[in-house]
């Protein structure tokens, strides 16, 4: 399965190349096998190789090929549920140190792009979270006082402010989060490979891991055209997880999420929207997002596929929605247009799960993965290397549940999404 103009749709044309990667053959042995070339088995190849470890990284398809390669780009601080409810859910102690851990995380992910020189479209220049009406004015009023309240800096602004930042569009207000900002995120998959990689980590693409078992030795892995065996496992599979790993996708529900990008618009049209280059989503429950890449496209996004009748009632909402948000730019024709999963858990917080005795994973970011899955997947190799303990980890450990009702809650998203969109886009 390669990373394909329909699959991954701008990222894919935009991003640098990837690195070569060979399938694997024969029989090999590491110290700590990873599977999934996203950004959690990436970040967590790249720290083991620095500590010296033999990391081996099998890949299904190609490094990105996930969630990674295919998201909005925005890279977020914290999960979209609110801190308190964090902290309700997980306890003070372990709540707090997640709070922190994630609020802290787009620094991790522009201090990493900084260090190894990753060539992603990186743009620390914070996010803006749109307010839809009264309802989303008091959404974004709480969530700024919880964070406030822990000191992070983000500030609440009124709708003039909201409507000179976005460039258009009748928001109540916005929540400029100053921690945060964007990237071109496939790039930023394959820039932390090739960083990995020159640390001593060797990736294997197109090797699904067919097989998976934990035997006194260590754990034996089995893709088509060879075999790993390694002392410890970390699984970074998350919504995309297949064969040994299906079970830690189905603990989840996929929610469908669609990008359009246009041509890059005239210098001057540019210049009046998302002017200060924040990415920018809405309060909305079917929400949409809205950013600006590198070369001045705009790039919508929402909730759906593209795919079957959906794409056409997708595509025609989107059309609608920027007419309204940026009436300057007349008839948009897209460029390329995209969709993905977005896994989310039944609580919307990730999940840490001990596998045997040797293996560790973490998954299920409700769409918050890019810095998120960056710090997991360190922390997951520093709990490999012995540098933190399991209690220190701020998610307790679970066990693999399937998520309840999912096929029929996944139905529910596609159909919801699609006859929303056709509603709003004709009214
Ligand atoms: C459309 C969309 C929009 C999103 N927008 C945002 C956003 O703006 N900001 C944000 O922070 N997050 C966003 N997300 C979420 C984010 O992309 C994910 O949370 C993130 O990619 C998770 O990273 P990961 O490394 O855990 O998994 P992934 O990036 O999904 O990588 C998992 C990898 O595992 C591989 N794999 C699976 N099974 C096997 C196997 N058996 N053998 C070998 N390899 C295997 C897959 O091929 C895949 O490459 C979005 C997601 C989508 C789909």
């Amino acid at each position: 399965m390669p990373i394909a103009p329909r699959s991954h749709g701008l990222w894919q044309v935009t991003a640098p190349p990837a690195p070569a990667l060979a399938q694997l053959s024969g029989a090999l042995r590491a110290d700590v096998a990873v599977v999934g070339a996203g950004y959690a088995g990436l970040s967590a190849a790249l720290r083991l190789a620095e500590a010296g470890a033999r990391v081996v990284v099998l890949e299904a398809a190609e490094v990105g090929f996930g969630g990674a390669g295919r998201n909005v780009g925005l890279v977020n601080a914290g999960l979209w549920v609110m801190p308190d409810v964090i902290r309700a859910a997980l306890g003070e102690a372990r709540g707090e140190a997640l709070i922190g851990f994630l609020g802290a995380a787009p620094q991790a992910v522009f201090d990493l792009v900084a260090r190894h020189a990753i060539a992603c479209e990186v743009a620390p220049v914070g996010t803006l979270h749109c307010a839809v009406g009264a309802a989303g004015r008091a959404e974004i009023e709480v969530r700024a006082a919880q964070w406030q309240a822990r000191g992070a800096p983000v500030r609440l602004l009124n709708a003039s402010e909201a409507r000179a930042m976005v460039g258009g569009g009748d928001f109540s207000g916005a929540l400029l989060d100053l921690r945060a900002g964007t990237i071109q995120p496939l790039a930023y998959a394959r820039g932390l490979a090739r960083a990995a990689l020159d640390a001593g980590a060797q990736i294997f693409a197109s090797s699904p891991v067919v097989a998976a078992q934990e035997t006194p030795a260590g754990w034996q892995l089995a893709t088509p055209g060879g075999s790993l065996e390694a002392d410890h496992l970390i699984a970074a599979t998350d919504a995309y997880g297949t064969g040994p790993f299906a079970p830690l996708r189905r603990e989840q529900v996929h929610l469908p999420y669609f990008n359009l990008a246009t041509a890059p618009l005239p210098q001057a049209m540019r210049d009046t929207i998302l002017p200060g280059r924040q990415g920018a989503w809405d309060t909305q429950s079917i929400l949409t997002s809205f950013r600006m890449d590198a070369a001045g496209r705009l790039v919508f996004g929402s909730v759906g596929a593209l795919d079957r009748a959906g794409g056409a009632i997708h595509r025609a909402y989107a059309r609608r929605m920027l007419a309204r948000l940026y009436p300057q730019l007349g008839a948009v024709a897209f460029e390329a247009g995209w969709h993905g999963m977005i896994g989310m858990t039944a609580d919307a917080l990730p999940r840490f799960h001990r596998l045997g005795r040797s293996g560790v994973a973490v998954a299920g970011y409700n769409g918050r993965g890019i810095a998120p899955g960056t710090v997991f997947g360190a922390l997951l190799a520093d709990l490999v290397l012995g540098r933190v303990r399991e209690a220190d980890l701020p998610l307790p450990p679970s066990a693999v549940e399937v998520a309840r009702w999912r096929l029929a809650r996944e139905a529910v998203y596609a159909a919801g999404s699609g006859l929303a969109h056709l509603v709003a886009a004709r009214f």
